[in-house]
């Protein structure tokens, strides 16, 4: 397993496509620690998030002080792979490591298969 760089804490930079995006809590807030959503701007979708507007667990957790940042792209993803992206766990899609450590220790827990499709 190569090690890779780590990703800056700031996310990557959301680009103004449209598509499907996945954003990482820095703090889990409640039970969410992930955000899916779907725009035909990411860019300006973000911004609107930062204005606490578009979703109220983002507005929440920003009240929260709870910062969040982009982690994942699908670009042209449409809404019914929306749709199938929230009916996976965020953690499972996320490629930050904490959340991948995470999903590893609750797959041990619960004694999964380690290939998942
Ligand atoms: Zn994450």
């Amino acid at each position: 397993m190569t090690s890779l760089p780590l990703s800056t804490p700031t996310g990557l930079q959301p680009p103004a496509i449209r598509g499907c995006y996945l954003l990482c809590l820095d703090q889990p807030y409640f039970h969410a620690r992930h955000y899916v959503g779907y725009s035909d701007n990411i860019a300006q979708r973000l911004q609107t998030h930062r204005k606490g507007q578009g979703s109220p667990l983002l507005a929440a957790a920003l009240a929260a002080g709870i910062d969040w940042h982009l982690v994942q792209v699908w670009p042209d993803a449409d809404r019914s792979f929306e749709r199938k992206l929230h009916h996976r766990h965020g953690s499972r899609l996320c490629p930050e490591s904490r959340c991948r450590s995470v999903q590893q220790a609750r797959r041990q827990q619960l004694r999964l298969p380690l290939a998942v499709a």
